[in-house]
């Protein structure tokens, strides 16, 4: 098949029909952008090469703004701001409201040294976020015990963010599709080598690190990442209720509740040699050691998956959401914060895809005004 695109008309439609749409990539990213521009009227269709290598498969599927707050990354955050605002809809778009695991964070710190860190990271989202005041607030020990019982007596201090969650990455995963399909998207089990043999008005790529097989001036690299999937039994302690991100001893570990369990992670190697992405002894050593620090009651969880993946990055952490040419765009390089913003994603796709000279900033400032 050839590609005769007519680019006549509107952005929108070709000859008084909606224009066709080619999403390459069924991860996150290519999926929330298929239902929202299947939601917008287009015919879509999302080519896939698989499960291997899916990042968001992996992935924790934390909702961390103010958790993702680290200084000089200002305009990172202002975009994980304005992502978390979104994912609300999303869900009930989703008809799902099980895909929320939590719907809050709580940030703790083991010793006076890890609650240094944690403060200058507070201190830093208070500065660039002041409305954040209301939904990042210290807590005491006193305070973490009352919230979660089954964290250690022996942390130090931490912050609550209020509204800050995850989503079930998979169930997620699942629902982008089934809403897709029901909405009339067509799936097509592929793996795409060449843009120009996709017959459609426009093709948005959005393949994680696959991306660059497909447009090679797009600039990624891989930071590899380890994770855990705990299952409780009827002997486990219960588990948090919130999104647990500790600062243990200088290293960073995260407890995420699923209805069945808890997601241990993770670890970040960061530029990566990509031959291997099978999980290090190491790793999952240090994960495995820091979740027992933080939960002694993990132990009575079992462990049923240990996993990898590779997070697509870009040099300045930031995703790349933008036109290539007169009919390719291109949405990647969301590092560890894929699955935060992708709502985010979708809305700036679709605006560059109907022809507004859009960028981060005014999609970001278009939900400027709006309280979570
Ligand atoms: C351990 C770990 C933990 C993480 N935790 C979080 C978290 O808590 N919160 C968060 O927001 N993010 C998290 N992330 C990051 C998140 O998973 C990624 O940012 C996100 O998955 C990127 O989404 P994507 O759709 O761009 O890429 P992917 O999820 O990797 O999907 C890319 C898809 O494109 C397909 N593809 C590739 N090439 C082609 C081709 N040529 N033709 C057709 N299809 C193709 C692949 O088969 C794949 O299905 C984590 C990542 C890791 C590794």
């Amino acid at each position: 098949m050839t590609h005769s695109p007519n680019h006549t008309d509107s952005p929108n439609h070709t000859g008084g029909a909606p224009r066709s749409l080619a999403v390459v990539g069924g991860g996150v990213i290519g999926l929330t952008c298929a239902l929202a521009a299947l939601d917008a009227g287009r015919p879509v269709h999302v080519y896939d090469a698989g499960a291997d290598g899916r990042a968001a498969w992996v992935a924790a599927g934390m909702l961390g703004s103010l958790a993702e707050g680290h200084p000089g990354e200002d305009e990172l955050l202002r975009l994980s701001v304005a992502s978390v605002r979104r994912w609300r809809v999303l869900i009930a778009r989703l008809g799902d409201p099980a895909v929320l695991a939590a719907a809050d964070s709580l940030f703790v710190a083991a010793s006076s040294t890890d609650a240094e860190h944690l403060a200058t990271l507070a201190e830093f989202v208070w500065a660039r976020q002041p409305r954040a005041t209301d939904d990042l607030r210290r807590v005491d020990l006193a305070e973490i015990r009352r919230l979660e019982p089954t964290l250690s007596s022996r942390m130090h201090s931490g912050f609550l963010a209020v509204g800050e969650g995850a989503v079930d990455n998979r169930r997620l995963l699942t629902r982008l599709r089934d809403a897709f399909v029901a909405g009339g998207g067509q799936i097509v089990e592929e793996r795409v080598d060449d843009l120009a043999g996709l017959d459609v008005d426009d093709v948005l790529v959005a393949a994680g690190l696959g991306t660059r097989a497909l447009l090679p001036e797009i600039e990624l690299h891989a930071a590899k990442g380890e994770i855990l999937r705990l299952h409780r039994t009827r002997w486990s302690v219960p588990g948090p209720e919130r999104v647990i991100r500790a600062r243990v001893h200088g290293r960073s570990v995260y407890l995420v509740p699923r209805h069945d369990g808890i997601v241990v992670g993770a670890t970040q190697y960061e530029p990566y040699d990509e031959q291997s992405v099978a999980p290090e002894v190491g790793g999952v050593t240090d994960l495995l050691a820091d979740a027992s620090e933080l939960m002694p009651g993990i132990r009575t969880y079992e462990l049923t998956e240990a996993g990898a993946g590779l997070r697509p990055c870009t040099a300045d952490g930031l995703p790349i959401i933008r036109r290539v040419d007169e009919r390719v765009v291109v949405a990647t390089g969301h590092g560890r914060n894929g699955i935060l913003l992708a709502p985010y994603t979708a809305d700036t796709v679709m605006a560059v895809l109907d022809g507004a000279t859009t960028d981060h900033d005014q999609v970001a400032a278009s939900t400027g005004g709006v309280k979570r």
